[in-house]
């Protein structure tokens, strides 16, 4: 019976347990602690073995059963509703706003998956500044995800075992980074990703789908282009805020920062929002300042997830 009603509670099954709250959990544990606390009048009787809800201890509370029947329910409905409240260790119970009426305190479940995402995302690496990059995330808790070109990685396979290790995602950008050559042909550019791809599987044992085309899906990835990258699976993720990091590395690294807030002005907040960089020194020496502007603003940086693909091109393809 008790591992019934356990599997009962936990799996939540029953309607009237599925709209437990942290609250009414604690008013039960209070209410049932309390009942027992008044003297058995019958002692002999043995609990049946009826499926006890929420529900149905308060009706059975409220009935005309034997006292030591009801506790010896409630006793072990306790031993439930204590494995129940630990499932709450996350839930935030709000203060009781001030006036004449006092309604229910209102329970806020604050998961980490509700915060706002601003997905870092850096091309042309890997080369020598990629552990400086790697440093920063994972000092400031954030992670990347890696636009990779396929040379690169035969050359700093280390840094890039690495990169997967510490929880980003290896995403691919091509074997010549040239676009007189990628962009020569459909053919020619699907070409590039496998080969891109096989090298990182290689490497890191990591089978990434993910792309992001050089320079920009526009004005190169016309219908002929992103028909083959469906054909293969492949998503293809551009940006919605540009740093212009290229640009300011050397001249004004603050540029980067100011170019990152100012796009994140810009930018439509409901949808997913990505911020292109590259790995570079001047944007490892600013990267710090951009990630604590988004924690500021309540946002979480992740890495790509295959498991749920965001769509972000500039063709709003939704195969891709
Ligand atoms: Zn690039």
């Amino acid at each position: 019976m008790v591992i019934l009603l356990i599997f009962f509670i936990l799996k939540c099954e029953h309607p009237a347990v599925r709209s437990v709250t942290q609250l009414n959990l604690h008013q039960e544990l209070n209410r049932n602690n309390s009942f027992l606390q008044t003297p058995l009048l019958s002692p002999k009787k043995t609990a049946d073995s009826k499926v006890y809800t929420v529900q149905n201890i308060q009706e059975f509370q409220e009935g005309s059963e034997d006292a030591f029947l009801k506790k010896t329910m409630i006793v072990k409905f306790n031993l439930a509703l204590k494995n129940k409240l630990q499932q709450y260790q996350q839930v935030k119970v709000l203060p009781k706003p001030q006036g004449k009426e006092q309604p229910k305190p209102q329970i806020k479940v604050q998961p980490l998956a509700g915060k706002p995402i601003v997905y870092l995302t850096f091309d042309d690496g890997p080369n020598h500044e990629l552990n400086q990059i790697l440093d920063i995330l994972k000092q400031k808790k954030a992670k990347g995800t890696f636009f990779l070109i396929e040379s690169q990685i035969w050359h700093y396979q280390d840094a890039v075992k690495r990169l997967v290790r510490e929880g980003n995602y290896p995403g691919l950008h091509s074997v010549t980074h040239n676009k007189n050559k990628v962009y020569s042909s459909p053919a020619n550019f699907i070409n590039e990703m496998e080969q891109t791809r096989k090298t990182l599987l290689k490497v890191t044992g990591v089978d990434s789908k993910l792309i992001r085309a050089p320079y920009g899906s526009k004005p190169y990835m016309t219908d002929a282009f992103r028909n083959i990258v469906a054909q293969h699976g492949m998503k293809l993720w551009d940006w919605n805020i540009d740093t212009i990091d290229w640009k300011y590395q050397s001249s004004n690294p603050n540029q980067i920062v100011v170019n990152a807030i100012n796009g994140f002005g810009r930018v439509n907040k409901k949808g997913p929002i990505i911020i292109l960089m590259h790995v570079s020194k001047g944007t490892a020496s600013v990267l710090p300042q951009i990630i604590d502007y988004f924690y500021s603003r309540g946002y979480q940086c992740p890495a790509y997830n295959p498991q749920r693909p965001v769509m972000m091109n500039f063709w709003n393809d939704t195969r891709l």
